[in-house]
C-alpha cells in the first residue's frame, strides 16, 4: 500500500457490490473515505457490506437513476468528510439480451437512467462541488466495451454505454480548465452477478479473449485507482479498454 489516495474522498456508486465494491475495497486500501452509493447494502454476490469491510466509508442509500437522490449523494459525502475529490460513475444495470422489435419504451428508460443519466447528473453535481473546492478532481466512469463495438441483442445497453463513453470525452473538455479530469473504463466480461446471475456470460467466451480468462472485479479496481489518481494526471477523456485483449481482434 502506498497510500496513492490519501486524504482523498471518493463517492462510488454501485458499490455494494462487484466491480464497484472492489473499487471502494481498493480506494479505501489506498487511504480514500469511502461512500458507498447503492439502492441496496448487501452484495449481490454474498457477503458483508461493502461499508463494513472497508475503514473510513459510509453507506448512503441512492437510486441513481433519481437526480435529487445524485444532488443529496453528493452533498451526504460533501457533510461526511467534507469534500468531495473522485466520483466513480459505476451503477448499472443490463437488461439482458433481446432483439430491439423485443424491447418495450420502459425497459429502453429504465437502461438510460440507470446507466446514463446517472452518470450525466452526477457528474454535474460532483463537478459543481469540485470547481468550488478549487483542486480539481477526478471522475471516473464505468463504460464497457459494449460502450466502443456491438453486443447482440443489447442495443439499449451499447446506447447507453456509447453514450457514456462520449459524455466521459465531452466533460474532460468542460471541466479540464478547472483541473477535473473525466475518463471512462471499458470493461469486457467481468465475473460478478452481472454475468453469473444477471445474464450467465461469464465463462462462454475465454476462447475469444486472448488472455483465455474473464475480468475479474479487482482487474477494473486497477484502472480505476490509476484514472483516480495523480498517476493520470495528465489524462482526460481516455477510454481504457480492460478486456483481456477481446476488442484487440
Ligand atoms: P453488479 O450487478 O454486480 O453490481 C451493480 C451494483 O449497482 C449493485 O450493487 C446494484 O445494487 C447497483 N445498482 C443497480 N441499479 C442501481 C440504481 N438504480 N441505483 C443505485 N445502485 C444501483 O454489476 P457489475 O458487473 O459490478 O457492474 C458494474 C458496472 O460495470 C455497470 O455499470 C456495468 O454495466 C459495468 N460493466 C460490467 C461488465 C461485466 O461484465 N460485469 C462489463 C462491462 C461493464
Amino acid at each position: 500500500m502506498i497510500d496513492r489516495l490519501a486524504d482523498q474522498t471518493a463517492l462510488i456508486t454501485g458499490a455494494a457490490s462487484g466491480i464497484g465494491r472492489a473499487i471502494a475495497i481498493r480506494f479505501a486500501e489506498e487511504g480514500a473515505n469511502v461512500v458507498v452509493a447503492d439502492i441496496r447494502e448487501e452484495p449481490r454476490e454474498g457477503g458483508r457490506p461493502t461499508h463494513e469491510v472497508v475503514a473510513d466509508a459510509e453507506f448512503v442509500e441512492t437510486d441513481v437513476s433519481d437526480v435529487d437522490a445524485m444532488r443529496d449523494a453528493v452533498e451526504e459525502t460533501v457533510s461526511a468528510f467534507g469534500g468531495l475529490d473522485v466520483l466513480v460513475n459505476n451503477a448499472g444495470i443490463f437488461p439482458g439480451s433481446r432483439p430491439i422489435e423485443a424491447v418495450e419504451e420502459a425497459e429502453y428508460d429504465r437502461v438510460m437512467d440507470v446507466n446514463l443519466k446517472s452518470a450525466y447528473f452526477g457528474s454535474k453535481f460532483a463537478a459543481g462541488e469540485m470547481r468550488e473546492q478549487g483542486e480539481g478532481g477526478a471522475i471516473v466512469n464505468i463504460s464497457s466495451i459494449a460502450g466502443l463495438v456491438g453486443y447482440d441483442d443489447a442495443a439499449s445497453y451499447c446506447a447507453s454505454k456509447g453514450a457514456v463513453a462520449n459524455l466521459s470525452r465531452e466533460l474532460a473538455l468542460e471541466l479540464g480548465p478547472d483541473d477535473i479530469r473525466v475518463n471512462a473504463i471499458n470493461p469486457g466480461v467481468v465475473e460478478t452477478a452481472m454475468t453469473t446471475q444477471d445474464t450467465p456470460a461469464a465463462g462462454t467466451m475465454d476462447e475469444q479473449i486472448p488472455l483465455h480468462r474473464d475480468g475479474q472485479p479487482e482487474d477494473i479496481a486497477g484502472a480505476a485507482l490509476f484514472l483516480a489518481s495523480d498517476d493520470a494526471a495528465y489524462v482526460t477523456g481516455h477510454n481504457l479498454v480492460v478486456d483481456g485483449g477481446y476488442t484487440a481482434k
